[in-house]
């Protein structure tokens, strides 16, 4: 018989169909046996009555333990009681696997127990939807690109100078000479948008993350698109875009998996451009008025970016911004010099910080000097300096964190949930 997906399962009500699977719970009532069967498309619930099955069938079914992988087959018919709104009426069963004491039952267990396991945990419902939703915010990203014609152009992983800040850099051995992984790929997507118009890279990011919070990974996935012929203002339009298009096809395909993870869609339903824009000056404002001891020219903490998104129910961008809290590479504006044309978005429901991006300096002679000032060593970027050498135009690009972007839709308050195997400073197993 040929195998069918219980995610199709609608398409055959009234028919006999095989799903292969294994076995999420069971459940006894005299002479019925109620089996809840996963095959990673979804669940059904299968029903057997004694007087259906050929004795040593049902009897085998008391002897199913969680998790062990079985073929089962039946007739489907609708059910409004049943989870997933259909059941089977079960015909036929065979036990592919055994399953001795799986280690993760119903009741609860503590985080580090569940990331020890994560490799079992994956097959929670819980996590199975997560997991699910990542990838449809994957293939959402891809779209929005794709369908505005930018160009996939993946970075390096292995670079060879510190580019950004040297504190958070893994250094491997390359050679024996020093490499290390990247911590972002924009320099390379400025090199792309000089060439195709229009980038975007997307893979994972590297980051020596020493503190320990819910919204840093070691290893984490970022997209960084970068634009020729793009302004500050041409971005922060592009990032709110994006950013709606990201939550309206969650909303729109993930329906089940966020009923699953208790998600309230209301918030996320409100998600639509335009999205407020403050300055720096007038979020350090916000922050005074709210009695922050915020010293102007600081970055802002965790604490700081709640406060501030807390005044608003949509994303909150944040721009101009003292260009010593910034990176070097960052254009300055014509009218306050002392302020760079950098942009943080600031997720909603204290998720923080998912997009930071810039306008970048086009300038020969003005990016030469922030490479000398920043104490960066010239020979590393000689090939950067030639983008302004040839051709340059003005050009802004920006980076979002994919998990915590995940965190936010999923209202998971810990981003390692929102990645396949997570690595933390103290995570690197399984
Ligand atoms: P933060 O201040 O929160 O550490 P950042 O300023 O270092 O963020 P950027 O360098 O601007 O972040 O990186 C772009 C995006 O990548 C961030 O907005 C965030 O969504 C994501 N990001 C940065 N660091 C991490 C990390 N360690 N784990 C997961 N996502 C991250
Ligand atoms: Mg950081």
């Amino acid at each position: 018989m040929k195998q069918t997906y219980i995610e199709d399962i609608a398409s055959h009500d009234g028919e006999a169909v095989e799903i292969r699977g294994w076995l999420y719970n069971a459940r006894s009532s005299g002479k019925l046996r109620f089996l809840l069967v996963r095959d990673g498309t979804g669940l059904i619930q299968a029903v057997a009555f004694k007087k259906d099955l050929p004795e040593e069938m049902f009897n085998l079914i008391d002897q199913l333990t969680q998790e062990c992988s079985i073929i089962v087959r039946g007739s489907i018919h609708a059910d409004q009681r049943a989870p997933g709104g259909y059941e089977m009426s079960l015909q036929y069963i065979e036990k592919v696997g055994g399953a001795v004491d799986y280690p993760i039952t119903p009741k609860e267990h503590g985080v580090n127990f569940l990331i020890d396991h994560r490799h079992l945990w994956l097959r929670s419902s819980k996590q199975h939807a997560a997991l699910r939703i990542r990838h449809e915010v994957v293939s959402a990203i891809r779209d929005f690109f794709n369908q505005r014609g930018f160009i996939n152009l993946d970075a390096p992983i292995f670079t060879p100078a510190a580019c950004e800040g040297t504190t958070t850099l893994f250094e491997v051995d390359y050679f024996n000479d020093k490499a290390y992984l990247t911590q972002s790929g924009q320099l390379y997507m400025e090199a792309g948008a000089m060439a195709f118009g229009k980038v975007y890279c997307f893979g994972p990011t590297f980051r020596a993350e020493k503190s320990k919070t819910r919204r840093h990974l070691t290893e984490f996935w970022m997209v960084e698109p970068e634009v020729a012929y793009m302004d500050l203002d041409g971005l922060m339009e592009l990032s709110e875009d994006f950013i709606s298009y990201i939550i309206e096809r969650a909303l729109e395909n993930r329906k089940e998996e966020l009923k699953t993870l208790e998600r309230d869609t209301s918030k996320l339903e409100n998600i639509k451009p335009p999205f407020p824009r403050i300055t720096y000056d007038e979020a350090h404002k916000l922050l005074i008025e709210k009695n922050f001891n915020f010293r102007y020219g600081d970055d802002l903490g965790a604490p700081e970016e709640s406060a501030i998104s807390e005044s608003f129910d949509k994303p909150v961008m944040i721009h101009r911004w003292p260009a010593e809290a910034k990176a070097f590479y960052m254009k300055r504006d014509e009218d306050r010099p002392e302020l760079a044309l950098g942009m943080d978005m600031i997720a909603p429901e204290d998720v923080g910080e998912i997009i930071g991006g810039s306008q970048r300096e086009d300038d020969y002679d003005i990016i030469l000097q922030r490479i000398k000032e920043h104490g960066l060593p010239l020979e590393a970027f000689d090939w950067y300096l030639d983008l302004r050498r040839y051709g340059s135009v003005p050009h802004s690009g920006f980076g979002l964190g994919l998990e915590r972007t995940i965190g936010w839709i999923c209202g998971t308050p810990h981003i390692r949930e929102t990645i396949p195997f997570p690595r933390m400073m103290y995570r690197i197993r399984p």
